[in-house]
């Protein structure tokens, strides 16, 4: 098929000379083969997916979820998105993934926000592709799952990764536009490893700046590391934004991230991707220990 075809072109494009070889009809078959287990995946219910706490730093109350999409393949186990999100978005799937993912997202966690479980502050993020992104039905998508879930608009937020802001600027800030009118609040996800320009930001309306993870890892050793995590914070919160760390793993990054006035955290420092009955569990032993006054990290 078409989109197939351009994929290939692209890679091919960017692959040098020497690997142009047995490899590449190899993976050509490979992308082929999982195009088709992709199809029935969907068809068999293979996919499921885990959240992932984000934590304030100020007080460590759990202030909402990432929504994260894994598959059960059969005969290969567990798959994480790396390995299929990719190809799902060049065969133009991931519209039917996206739409599964945000419903069952809204579905599974509007339970906990009825119980109270989770704050009413509280919100569930998703990840939209860059095909997503741009698909004309996202925001009536958006408004009928927000309808049938009763999920408050509020209490949803978006990933969009800085990439596929900048793809189409224009474009990109009339269809963030249109889905704040919904009331749903967007992140821009892995920030500081696509190549935006400062003079876009400011006019993106971004509720949420997730600063990528290879920013923090190598905090406290990386010194340029420190200043550019430092920076971005102040940046963001300059422009209003609430900011979140992701894959912060050590208290030295968490230090540095509180004493920098970093909002939140997301990371296994705090906890891995959850199922949803190990979220349940996870909320109310977090609650309880803030309560109680045995927090500690
Ligand atoms: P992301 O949106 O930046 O998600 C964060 C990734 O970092 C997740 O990987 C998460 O498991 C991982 N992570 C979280 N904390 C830590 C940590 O402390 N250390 C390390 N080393 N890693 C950490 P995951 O689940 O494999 O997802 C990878 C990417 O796949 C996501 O990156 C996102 O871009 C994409 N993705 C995941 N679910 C979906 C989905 O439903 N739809 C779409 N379009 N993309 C998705
Ligand atoms: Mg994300
Ligand atoms: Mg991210
Ligand atoms: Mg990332």
């Amino acid at each position: 098929n078409a989109d197939l075809a351009m994929y290939w072109a692209k890679e091919m494009g960017r692959n040098n000379f020497q690997f142009f070889s047995e490899d590449m009809n190899h993976s050509i078959l490979e992308h082929l083969a999982l195009e088709k287990e992709l199809k029935e995946a969907i068809q068999r219910n293979q996919f499921t997916l885990v959240f992932q706490p984000k934590v304030s730093l100020f007080d460590y109350s759990t202030t909402g979820v990432e929504t994260l999409i894994r598959w059960e393949h059969p005969e290969k186990g567990l798959i994480t998105p790396d390995h299929f999100i990719p190809v799902a978005e060049e065969t133009g799937q991931i519209i039917d993934i996206g739409n599964w993912v945000l419903e069952q997202a809204c579905r599974q966690i509007s339970s906990l926000l009825r119980e109270g479980i989770l704050p009413p502050t509280a919100k569930v993020a998703v990840n939209l592709s860059a095909k997503q992104f741009t698909d004309p039905n996202l925001v009536q998508h958006i408004r009928t799952v927000l309808e049938i879930t009763k999920i408050p608009p509020q209490c949803l937020e978006l990933e969009i990764t800085e990439s596929t802001l900048m793809e189409d600027v224009e474009t990109a800030i009339a269809i963030m536009q249109e889905i704040k009118s919904t009331g749903v609040a967007i992140a821009i996800d892995d920030f500081g490893t696509g190549y935006s320009s400062l003079s876009y930001i400011k006019r993106f309306p971004i509720d949420v700046l997730k600063v990528d993870r290879s920013f923090v890892m190598d905090i406290p050793d990386d010194k340029n590391d420190m200043a550019i995590t430092a920076a971005v914070i102040a940046m963001a919160h300059k422009l209003s934004m609430n900011v979140v760390a992701e894959g912060v793993e050590t208290r030295e990054q968490l230090q540095f991230l509180r004493q920098n006035n970093c909002d939140e955290g997301q990371g296994y420092l705090f906890s891995r991707p959850l199922s949803l009955g190990q979220l349940h569990r996870f909320l109310i032993e977090n609650k309880a220990r803030r309560e109680n006054g045995t927090y500690h990290i």
